[in-house]
């Protein structure tokens, strides 16, 4: 068949595959188990939790759009993780973003801790540290753009140091889905998601994805993943086949009602700092522009008056929701300290950046002018008394 654009490869996964009844829509395979053929002769799949015809479906329009050879769908975007870390022996070292998701930060710290594997964190904005870092790693963690505060790491130079040394690369493009980043095209050997986010983008699902560069990896990989149980169920598998097919078209919406707000953001006096990779004077914008094909519809704004100035943000908004999670149609927004990365201690947050008026919005594709005037509101909420008499002169 010839390459098809990866507009194609989303809406058609899937369609026109039935081949009892010429359903044009997949049918969802519910079964848990599969009949053999005859004695000694399993079919294509004799159980669910190691392959189900629904699941496969959506693992290959995964390995296609990331241009990998093989996905693993999981049950959870952390499971997708845990699949990756069976790779690893007590004595090899992961190399890990400090900014990371909290949730990832957790099972590593976690894992480490009971002697899986050595950890090293690292500073990925500091060029010298991950130079002395990387070398000697057996697996190299990036997460870009970062969680929640959009840091921007050059897949392509970390990959080439790791690879002179025999590392594997493993990189989590759960921000920006296939439509925007593939890392695999960049050195990555290893790309995770949680589909959770952009790939089902209706926020009805749970669910991640492990997709590797080569078929041998990837064979491993599904072989952890069916031993310790975390594959992903057919239901789930077929809700997600659904979202991912509008995956293009849903990012260039999300895309074009980002510009607006952060014209908002910037004019506020509330608002201390902004973080989009889109932003001219963010430090990975070039490397943004380069490694990929959108700067996405996550971004994140610190507040001046802390955790305060959130609360009188947050209490009172209309048309977006307060939730943890991202990449849905709905807007949401979410304070990292206190709710995805409350796992991390005061001292790792500190360490990490994550200031307490800092709050992370995922840009939904409600209309721009409704989600800029709760904003506006909200800001104005936000803004203190001693903020409003510099601003605007004792009245
Ligand atoms: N990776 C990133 C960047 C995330 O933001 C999340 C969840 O927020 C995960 C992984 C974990 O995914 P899940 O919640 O589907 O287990």
């Amino acid at each position: 068949m010839s390459v098809r654009q990866p507009a194609t490869i989303a809406v058609r996964a899937g369609i026109d595959s039935d081949a009892s009844h010429g359903a044009v829509a997949p049918p969802v395979c519910l079964s848990s188990t599969f009949s053999f053929a005859e004695f000694g002769k399993p079919r294509r799949h004799d159980y669910s939790r190691s392959g189900n015809p629904t699941r496969d479906l959506l693992a290959e329009a995964l390995a296609d759009l990331e241009g990998g050879k093989a996905a693993t769908v999981t049950a959870t975007g952390m499971g997708a993780i845990t699949t990756v870390l069976q790779l690893l022996r007590r004595d090899d070292r992961l190399v890990a973003p400090l900014d990371c998701y909290g949730g990832t930060f957790r099972l590593f710290d976690a894992w480490a801790k009971k002697g899986a594997f050595q950890l090293e964190w690292v500073d990925f904005q500091d060029e010298q540290a991950w130079q002395r870092a990387v070398p000697g790693a057996r697996m190299v963690w990036l997460e870009t753009p970062s969680n929640p505060l959009l840091r921007i790491t050059d897949i392509e130079r970390v990959a080439a140091l790791a690879h002179r040394h025999g590392g594997l690369v493993v990189a989590d493009n759960t921000f920006l889905s296939p439509a925007l980043q593939n890392p695999i095209a960049l050195g990555a050997e290893i790309v995770v998601h949680s589909t959770t986010k952009y790939i089902n983008g209706h926020s009805d699902v749970v669910g991640g994805a492990v997709i590797a560069a080569d078929q041998g990896l990837g064979e491993e990989l599904a072989w952890w993943a069916n031993c310790v149980g975390i594959t992903g169920g057919a239901f789930d598998s077929w809700l997600t086949l659904r979202g991912l097919r509008t995956l293009a078209v849903r990012m260039r919406a999300h895309q074009d009602n980002v510009e607006s707000l952060i014209e908002l953001l910037e004019r506020h006096p509330a608002v201390r700092r902004i973080h989009y990779p889109g932003l001219a004077t963010h430090p990975g914008h070039l490397i943004a522009r380069r490694q990929q094909s959108g700067f996405g519809a996550m971004l994140s704004f610190e507040l001046y008056d802390g955790e305060a100035a959130v609360r009188r943000f947050v209490d009172g908004l209309e048309t977006i929701s307060l939730a943890e999670s991202l990449g849905g149609v709905e807007t949401l927004i979410a304070h990292p300290s206190t709710m995805t990365h409350a796992a991390m201690s005061a001292e790792d947050q500190a360490r990490a950046g994550l200031a307490p008026g800092l709050l992370r919005l995922s840009v939904g594709l409600e209309a721009v002018e409704d989600l800029g005037a709760d904003i506006l509101r909200a800001l104005d909420r936000a803004e203190s008394v001693s903020q409003r008499v510099k601003h605007h002169g004792a009245r």
